[in-house]
């Protein structure tokens, strides 16, 4: 007799727990509208015991966030540059205190990122000094990209001819910035960082001549 009952009362539930969720399923917009409603009426109170909840539960809030990231990733991405973009002091104050507590660290790391790639910093010494000039000469100014450039250029490189690889790239001024040379399109070109650098502020033929003593293949 008990058995029959328990068995009866079961089924009764899964019954009701079916039907609630075909209602809810039905109902969804309504619910949800009634939900906020209710929950704007009494911001504080909800607010107050939301976060309550969240703090007796931290281990589940982080899974939650976790796994909502790792759904859609570039969402996050977004919000955190659009919270970035707003908070710009907060993020310089972070990072300064960031760099006060962990300085050593900071600087091991980053000796050791400059030590396993000289090119990135050759290079990035370089685009910030020809910048730096032609700003102080007040010269007309375009946001050179170096993708943009490589494309225009074959991956050929200007001073030498010779084929330019990812690494070595680097933007040339065909009239240096030093001689009133703009950092224009139609003023640079593409070029490897050592044919750069060995070029200096030489006029462009000087340069091919002191190559070609090295015997590196020249452009025509
Ligand atoms: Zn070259």
């Amino acid at each position: 007799m008990a058995e029959d009952f328990d068995d009866a009362l079961a089924e009764k539930r899964a019954e009701w727990a079916s039907y609630m969720r075909a209602y809810t399923r039905r109902n969804k917009d309504a619910i949800n509208a009634e939900r906020r409603a209710r929950r704007a009426e009494n911001r504080e109170v909800t607010l107050a015991r939301e976060k309550a909840w969240r703090t007796a539960n931290r281990e589940k809030v982080l899974e939650y966030k976790k796994r909502d990231r790792e759904k859609r990733p570039e969402d996050y991405a977004r919000w955190k540059r659009d919270w970035e973009k707003r908070n710009i002091d907060k993020v310089k104050a972070r990072k300064k205190a960031d760099y006060r507590e962990n300085k050593d660290e900071i600087n091991a790391r980053l000796k050791k990122f400059r030590r396993e790639n000289p090119e990135h910093y050759r290079k990035q010494r370089l685009d910030q000094s020809q910048r730096r000039r032609a700003r102080l000469a007040k010269l007309p100014m375009e946001d050179i990209r170096i993708d943009v450039l490589y494309e225009r250029d074959k991956g050929v490189c200007g001073i030498c001819g010779r084929e330019v690889e990812q690494k070595d790239m680097s933007v040339d001024h065909i009239v240096p910035v030093s001689f009133g040379g703009a950092h224009t399109y139609d003023n640079v070109q593409l070029a490897h960082i050592n044919c750069n650098k060995a070029r200096g502020n030489r006029d462009l033929s000087e340069t091919r001549e002191v190559i070609n003593a090295f015997d590196v293949p020249v452009k025509g």
